[in-house]
């Protein structure tokens, strides 16, 4: 009776924190209702989190006598893990969101590899479901930590280049091979089915090496501007390795809060990869991100500066607009100059409208929640499929602090990497506008042959610094309709 109650207690809270995952992420594919989607899932994990304390009224004889430590060393760990997400999460900034998710992934990932570490150093994980379930598990968490740190280091500038040798991929696959023989080996000494050679902690500690060695080894040769696909493939992989987790240790709330993060992070992973044109394959294991040696003279046309001030007046006596945000919008934090500008422009009866494409910035959704911030209203803001058919009808194209998504080549030249992805039709607009800071390229280190067109104009700063100028320029025009 003293275990069954707190038991049916955790069941219970379990399924509310279950319920609540999965509400929370439903919620989340609007940005009109992530922030409170966000909440319940939080409220979700904090109910798991505080009903495992319970487990306390069921632990047998044996442990008794390391309760009081054991649970002042999880106080301890929820102080220090909730205190650096506490603070890191309050002052990152917009544009270094993808390395904090890179981060924390990694962080999902080692926590259940440390589960599995805890279950096959202890002995626990014994017969042959669940030493297989364990190594897999601890496989797939070991590859996504050290895989999603490589990330990290590759988003954050701190490795600058990709690693690549000759019969790179050989080597990968040689290292999973490696790594899998050894969980084999493992499986069969902890059966009793063969003598090991060394002692069981050495072959277990030698599997969780080369477990990490292969994360490290399958991310390096990926190119930085496929990086947030890849977190979210380790994502998709930390996901799995808690959910196999959870089937281990027998805990439904780990199961499913797995099991919802692994689907989550694999259908993101799709949707970014269509969003590309590119399979998730060519993704991981080709060389797209490599310094991509275009010459000069491949592009016709030059580049025609304008005066920020002009280009805002220009917009002013437009009948239409469509503005085309990227990443460095975020960069310059000018999206609230943005909207007031945009403001200006509705008042004198300009119709205005933002058009999102799928990956602009560095993160899905950037874009969206970088308008919603600054309080753009959402019938204002739209995607790709539903707005690229209007580029041809439109006054004028503002395209700010984007590149990639805009880029001409993306239709016709086949020798781009960024060939076959969907782009904005901007180019197609009577006249078009680039506000960016000089010659920098987007992520995918390409030329933008728009910027070359005759109906492109491009005015140089940074993005917020600009609108303040356009801003200047429009307002003592006054409101009167144009
Ligand atoms: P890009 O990376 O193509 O271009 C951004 C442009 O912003 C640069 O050319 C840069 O030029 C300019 N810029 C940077 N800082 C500022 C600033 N302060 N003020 C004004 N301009 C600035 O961005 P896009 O959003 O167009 O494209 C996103 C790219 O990221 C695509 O290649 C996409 O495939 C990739 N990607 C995105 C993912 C996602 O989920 N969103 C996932 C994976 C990849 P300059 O230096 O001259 O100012």
């Amino acid at each position: 009776m003293l275990t069954t109650i707190p038991l049916v207690i955790i069941g219970a809270t379990d399924l509310a924190a279950a319920f609540l995952f999965m509400y929370g992420l439903k919620r989340m594919s609007s940005p009109m209702t992530a922030p409170s989607g966000i909440f319940a899932a939080g409220i979700g994990m904090l109910v798991a989190v505080v009903a495992s304390f319970l487990y306390v009224f069921t632990i047998g004889e044996a442990t008794r006598p390391y309760l009081l430590t054991n649970i002042g060393l999880a106080v301890v760990a929820l102080v220090i893990g909730g205190g650096i997400a506490w603070w890191s999460g309050k002052r990152v900034a917009m544009t270094a969101m993808p390395q904090m998710v890179a981060l924390y992934n990694g962080m999902g990932g080692g926590a259940a590899g440390a589960i599995a570490a805890v279950e096959l150093f202890g002995g626990k994980a014994q017969g042959i479901t669940s030493l297989t379930v364990t190594l897999i598990g601890a496989l797939i968490g070991a590859v996504s930590m050290s895989g999603s740190l490589i990330a990290w280091a590759k988003l954050d500038g701190v490795i600058d280049q990709p690693w690549r040798f000759k019969a790179q991929q050989l080597v990968n696959a040689l290292a999973l091979l490696v790594t899998i023989l050894v969980g084999g080996y493992i499986t069969l000494a902890t059966q009793g089915t063969i003598t090991p050679i060394v002692s069981l902690p050495m072959l277990i500690a030698a599997f969780f090496v080369c477990a990490l060695i292969f994360g490290i080894l399958m991310t390096v040769p990926i190119g930085g501007a496929d990086m947030p696909v890849v977190i979210s493939v380790f994502n998709a992989f930390t996901g799995l390795a808690v959910a196999l987790e959870g089937f281990v240790l027998q805990k439904p709330a780990l199961m499913i809060a797995g099991m919802v993060v692994g689907a989550a992070g694999m259908l993101l992973t799709l949707l970014m990869a269509k969003a590309m044109n590119r399979s998730v394959s060519n993704i991981l294991f080709s060389n797209f991100g490599a310094t991509v040696h275009q010459k000069q003279g491949d592009i016709q046309g030059s580049l025609r500066p304008v005066d920020a001030g002009d280009a805002g007046i220009a917009m002013r006596y437009a009948a239409s607009v469509i503005i085309v945000p990227g990443y460095g919008l975020a960069v310059a934090q000018g999206q609230q100059k943005l909207y007031e500008f945009v403001k200006l422009l509705q008042g004198v009866g300009v119709k205005v409208r933002f058009a999102v494409h799928p990956v602009a910035g560095r993160m899905p959704g950037q874009m969206d929640v970088l308008l919603a911030e600054a309080g753009v209203p959402y019938d204002l803001i739209l995607q790709l499929e539903d707005i690229n058919d209007d580029f041809a009808s439109t006054d004028i194209v503002l395209v700010i602090g984007a590149n990639d998504v805009v880029n001409p080549a993306a239709r016709s030249d086949r020798t781009s990497p960024i060939f076959g992805m969907p782009i904005l039709n901007a180019d197609k607009a009577k006249q078009v506008y680039v506000v960016k800071r000089g010659e920098g390229k987007g992520y995918a280190g390409i030329v933008n042959t728009l910027f070359y067109a005759e109906n492109c104009n491009m005015v140089y700063g940074d993005a917020q610094a600009v609108l303040i100028k356009m801003i200047e320029a429009v307002r003592p025009l006054g409101q009167a309709a144009a």
